[in-house]
C-alpha cells in the first residue's frame, strides 16, 4: 500500500506525520471518505465541495487546488491498482507549537489513504439492522456544525462505544432537541405512507453524499421526499428504516431499541432504493 502525504507516495510503515500537527494534537482537520466503484471515484466533485466547504468551516485553507487535488486522488488510485474500494481524504491544520494557535501552522498536510473496502456483512444486509439509541447528544450545530466533516470524531465515537457495548454495529443520536440527527457514521431515513422521510441538515447532521444520491433516485421514482423535523415515535411507528453512507451504500433497519420496526424484515421500498443506488454506481 503507498499512501500519499503532500505530493509523495510512502510504504505504510514510513507514512508519518508530525507529532506537532493539530490534526495529531487537537483533531483539527477535515476528511472526506469516498467509494470507488470501476476505478473510478462515486461522486467526486460533490466530496471535494464539501472537503472544500468544511475547510472554510474551520478557516483552513487547503494548499492546493481542486483540479489537483482530484489528480492526486486519481493518481493514488492508480499507484495503488485499486478499481473497487475505499478512499479516505485528510487535511491536517499541519505542523505547530503546543499551543492552539492554528496561524502558527504553516504546512497543512493532505493525506490520501486508498485501500480495500471493509463493508458491513452481507447477512446484516439481508436481515436488517437493530439499532439503539445513544445517550450521547450529537454534537449542537451552534457549537460545532456536524456539517463540517471535522478531524474531531470524539462525539459519534463515544455513541459508537453506546452501540457495541448494546451488541449493536450503528447507532441512533439526537440533537439536543431530542429529535433524530443521524447514526454515528450514517444517515437515517424513515419510509411512512409513501412517504420516504429524513431529519434536515437544521437537525445537525452532515448532509450525506449518499443520501443526496438517495433523495434524487426517490424523486426519480416518483416517491415524495420530505426533509423534516424526526422523533423516535416516527421511526417506531414508519414501515421501513434505512441508513445511508458511502461505505455502507444504504442498510435496511429492522429495530430501534428493541422495537420492532414495519414486519421486521427489510421493506420494498428499502430493496428497491438500493438496487437503484447500487445501477448509479454502475454508471
Ligand atoms: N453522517 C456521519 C456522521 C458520517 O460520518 C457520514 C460518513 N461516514 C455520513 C453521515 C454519511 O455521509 P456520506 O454519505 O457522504 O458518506
Amino acid at each position: 500500500m503507498k499512501i500519499y502525504i503532500s505530493g509523495e507516495y510512502f510504504e505504510r510503515s514510513e507514512a508519518k506525520v508530525s507529532v506537532f500537527d493539530h490534526g495529531f494534537l487537537y483533531g483539527d482537520g477535515v476528511f472526506e471518505g469516498m467509494r470507488v466503484y470501476g476505478g473510478k471515484v462515486f461522486r467526486l466533485r460533490d466530496h471535494i465541495e464539501r472537503l472544500w466547504e468544511s475547510a472554510k468551516g474551520i478557516a483552513l485553507e487547503i494548499p492546493i487546488d481542486a483540479g489537483n487535488m482530484e489528480k492526486a486522488i486519481n493518481d493514488t488510485l492508480s499507484v495503488n491498482e485499486i478499481k473497487d474500494g475505499y478512499i479516505r481524504l485528510i487535511v491536517t491544520r499541519g505542523e505547530g507549537t503546543l499551543g492552539l494557535d492554528h496561524y502558527l501552522c504553516h504546512d497543512p498536510q493532505i493525506i490520501i489513504i486508498a485501500d480495500k473496502l471493509a463493508l458491513y456483512p452481507i447477512e446484516l444486509y439481508n436481515a436488517g439492522l437493530e439499532i439503539v439509541t445513544a445517550s450521547t447528544i450529537r454534537v449542537n450545530p451552534s457549537m460545532l456544525n456536524p456539517q463540517v466533516k471535522s478531524m474531531n470524531y470524539l462525539n459519534n465515537i463515544l455513541a459508537k462505544i453506546e452501540a457495541y457495548k448494546a451488541g449493536c454495529v450503528e447507532v441512533l443520536m439526537l440533537n439536543s432537541r431530542g429529535e433524530v440527527a443521524e447514526c454515528s457514521g450514517d444517515n437515517i431515513f424513515i419510509y411512512k405512507h409513501g412517504v420516504l422521510h429524513t431529519p434536515p441538515p437544521e437537525a445537525g447532521i452532515l448532509e450525506g453524499i449518499t443520501r443526496r444520491v438517495v433523495m434524487e433516485i426517490a424523486t426519480g421514482i416518483g416517491l415524495k421526499v420530505k426533509e423534516a423535523p424526526m422523533t423516535r415515535h416516527d421511526v417506531f411507528t414508519s414501515n421501513e428504516c434505512f441508513l445511508t453512507g458511502s461505505a455502507a451504500e444504504l442498510i435496511p433497519v429492522v429495530k430501534l431499541d428493541s422495537r420492532v420496526i414495519g414486519d421486521g424484515k427489510p421493506g420494498l421500498i428499502t430493496k428497491k432504493l438500493l438496487a437503484l443506488f447500487q445501477e448509479e454506481t454502475k454508471k
